[in-house]
Parts: structure tokens; sequence; C-alpha cells
């Protein structure tokens, strides 16, 4: 049986906070503001998991006003979705996913994303795809004002 999920995160970009991607800390004048590390692209795939689960969202697991989740790594919030899905018998085939942010560049922390990932979804290197767009200087992503990400999860048992 296969089972696919969609999902996508939006973070605020504010002074003063880390921009934390795929569990990589990013250089930057500006980071995701939100509870946890903001992490939009873990969110993304958390929320796909648990679509291809279909079992709600981010929001309902881990809600953000329990004390439980403040500052938690995003890398363990999509373990606990994985350990979901391995309890229901399904494992990670593959997942696509792309970051839209401005700047800076990610090209030379993709590798560091998607290593973390791979090892999250308990899955080898080339079933994990990241890329990044810009937004063309137009929208909230393209002002610098956000960081968004989307992604999608296909699932075996
Ligand atoms: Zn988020």
């Amino acid at each position: 049986m296969f089972r696919i999920g969609i999902g996508n995160d939006t973070h605020r970009l504010v002074e003063g906070r880390p921009l934390v991607l795929g569990g990589v800390l990013v250089p930057s004048d500006r980071g995701g503001e939100g509870h946890s590390d903001a992490d939009a692209l873990l969110h993304a795939m958390t929320d796909a998991l648990l679509g291809a689960l279909c079992e709600g969202d981010i929001g309902v697991h881990f809600p953000d006003n329990d004390p439980q989740w403040k500052d938690v790594h995003s890398s363990e919030l999509l373990s606990r979705v994985v350990w979901l899905a391995h309890e229901r018998g399904l494992h990670v085939v593959n997942v696509d996913a792309t970051i839209m942010l401005e700047r800076p560049h990610l090209r030379p922390y993709m590798l560091s994303m998607r290593e973390n990932i791979a090892e999250i979804l308990a899955v080898e290197l080339p079933c994990v795809s990241v890329k990044a767009k810009t937004g063309e200087g137009l929208d909230a992503v393209g002002q610098g004002l956000a960081v968004s990400a989307q992604a999608v999860i296909l699932l075996e048992s």
C-alpha cells in the first residue's frame, strides 16, 4: 500500500532569531519567528507525513500553547511522526521539498539539510530532494519578510 501526503509551512522572518532549515543553522541576520526553532522545512515535512497518515496536522499533535513543545527541535517532532508511521508498518519511500527564501542562498547548506532529513526519515540520501527558490522580489518571501516550505512525501507498507 502507498500513502502520499503534502505539507507547507511559513514563518515570518525577524531580526535576532536563528534561521534553521532542515535542522541546519543558516547564517543570516534574520530568522524564523515562532514556537520551537521555526524550521519551516521540517514543519512542512512533518505535516506531509501526518497527511500521508491521515492524522491531522502539526498543531494537533504539538500544540504551540503547550510548554512541552516550546523551543523543542523540529527534528524531534518529525522523528516522533516517523515513529508513528513505522508503528503502522509504513516507511518513507521518498520526499521532495521546496524552500522559498529570498536570501541567503541555500546551496552551500543543501547537502547538510538532506543528510539530516535522510537520517530522521531513515532513508538513503537519494530519497531526499530539497530545492530552493526565491520570491523574485514580489510577495512576502520576495520582500525578505518570510520563509516558506512545501513538501510531498510518499510512504509504502
Ligand atoms: Zn512552522
